[in-house]
């Protein structure tokens, strides 16, 4: 896997030691709350678990399974995809998220927790990318800020590949490409195949 990286960005080991930080703020601003996280999967599941070990304070964690990424690209459209959404009525709400990119995904989110009148909502992400967001939202919890360029490991994957690096990479040009002409010769879902 590692040889499909352009490089390497984040080590496994700057990584924890930027969540010790960010867990230490967390624990701070939410020492008398009572505080619910809702992650959004699948991207942040391996965030999740390294950051919610460091936070030794009373919290529930609900989670939210929601897609906008086809391929190496956000589609704007966001699907939720569960049935039942989380209760957080009159709850202080962190949402947890992979990465922060054109912001479709989180501002969906926060509009639809929002809805459900938790007492206060704020949004921590490990990635945050530097770029115009197409959709107003921002974090207040940030692990590293980063370049406009596709990311994998950690969590974060390729057509379901790389979550399980224990670092985060940039991915190479060429094995997006490929990536995504597989994609395109792929029958469509239900098409006749070819005898
Ligand atoms: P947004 O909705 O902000 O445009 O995109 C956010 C979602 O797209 C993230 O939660 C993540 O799942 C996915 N995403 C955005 N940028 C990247 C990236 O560089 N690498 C990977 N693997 N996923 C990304
Ligand atoms: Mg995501």
């Amino acid at each position: 896997m590692l040889a499909d990286l352009s490089r390497v960005l984040f080590h496994e080991s700057t990584i924890l030691s930027r969540l010790d930080e960010m867990s230490h703020q967390i624990t701070w601003d939410y020492r008398d709350k009572e505080l619910t996280v809702v992650a959004v999967l699948n991207g942040s599941f391996v965030f999740l678990g390294d950051l919610l070990r460091r936070i030794p304070i009373p919290l529930h964690v609900d989670c939210l399974s929601v897609s906008s990424y086809s391929g190496h690209r956000s589609t704007g459209v966001v699907t939720f995809d569960q049935t039942s959404m989380p209760e957080i009525a009159g709850r202080h709400v962190l949402v947890l998220d992979d990465i922060l990119d054109g912001g479709f995904t989180l501002h969906a989110v926060r509009e639809r927790l929002l809805q459900l009148q938790p007492a206060s909502l704020k949004i921590g992400v490990l990635l945050r990318k530097n770029r115009p967001r197409e959709m107003p939202v921002e974090a207040d919890y940030v692990g590293f800020d980063i370049a406009d360029e596709f990311v994998v490991g950690y969590g974060l994957d390729f057509m379901e590949h790389y979550r399980n690096l224990p670092l985060i990479g940039v991915l190479s040009e060429e094995v997006i490409q490929q990536g995504m002409d597989a994609l395109k010769n792929k029958p469509a879902p239900g098409a006749p195949v070819a005898p």
